[in-house]
């Protein structure tokens, strides 16, 4: 399945053009994010929680801490969406209708499934992990009984999801000589890393850490 099949609630309306039928575009997306937005109604209000995840093939993973009221909603077999959002630049135009941005953005639908197994949380943890910082999870301790109860973990299939993409200037009229418009391009950037203050002498940033150094 190497196309992402719109349903009625997938289905870009609004600037079609934009919208991107190829699922490598939707991983694309998905890979290059760091935080989704989870979108859960509970008890008839709609929250709409930053928080991290993970994806292994077509399957999104979202974890936290057993206490956590939008994790427990979600976990309830309810249907839920879930926003990935990559600001690329701001569109100036010489009118203020024509200003815009450029993105890439996923969303997301469906009935996330609980993971309840201790090989099936293993797998969604180790998939946000290296979502955030690829290469972590083979050098970290193993996690325990106490760690792996305290964590509830999710699974999302990426079944039903739509991809949106803007790029280049704005659709501006000559109307207003004088005033510049252009794309101020934005990207996210990783700085050199901090080591722990309380970390002890002669263990270096690892290879896999500085390998994602923005240069
Ligand atoms: C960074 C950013 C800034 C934006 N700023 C604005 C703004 O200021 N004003 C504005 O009107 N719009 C903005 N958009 C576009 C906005 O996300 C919607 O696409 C647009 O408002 C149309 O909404 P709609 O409900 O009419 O979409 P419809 O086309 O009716 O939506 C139907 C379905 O299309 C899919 N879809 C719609 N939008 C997106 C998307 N962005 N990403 C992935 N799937 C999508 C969803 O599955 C949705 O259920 C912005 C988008 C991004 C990513």
């Amino acid at each position: 399945m190497n196309t992402l099949s719109p349903t009625g609630r997938t289905r870009i309306r609004r600037h079609s053009e934009r919208g991107r039928a190829d699922r490598q575009d939707l991983y694309d997306v998905l890979d290059a994010g760091l935080i989704c937005h989870l979108g859960v109604v509970i008890d008839d209000v709609p929250h709409v929680l930053p928080t991290g995840y993970g994806r292994d093939g077509d399957t999104l993973y979202l974890h936290g801490s057993t206490g956590a009221r939008s994790l427990m909603a979600a976990a309830e077999d309810v249907e839920v969406c879930v926003a990935v959002t990559l600001v690329d630049g701001i569109v100036m135009a010489r009118s203020v209708f024509n200003h815009s941005m450029n993105y890439r953005s996923a969303m997301v639908y469906g009935r996330p499934v609980s993971m309840v197994s201790d090989e099936e949380k293993l797998a969604g943890l180790r998939a946000v992990v290296d979502h955030l910082a690829p290469g972590q999870w083979d050098v970290l301790r193993p996690t325990n009984r106490k760690e792996l109860a305290a964590t509830s973990v999710l699974a999302l299939s990426l079944a039903e999801a739509s991809v949106k993409i803007r790029t280049g200037p704005s659709a501006d009229e000559e109307d207003a000589p004088g005033v510049w418009s252009g794309v101020l391009p934005v990207r996210q950037v990783f700085e050199p890393p901090v080591p722990d203050p309380e970390l002890p002498g002669g263990i270096a940033v690892p290879a896999h850490v500085a390998a994602r150094v923005t240069r």
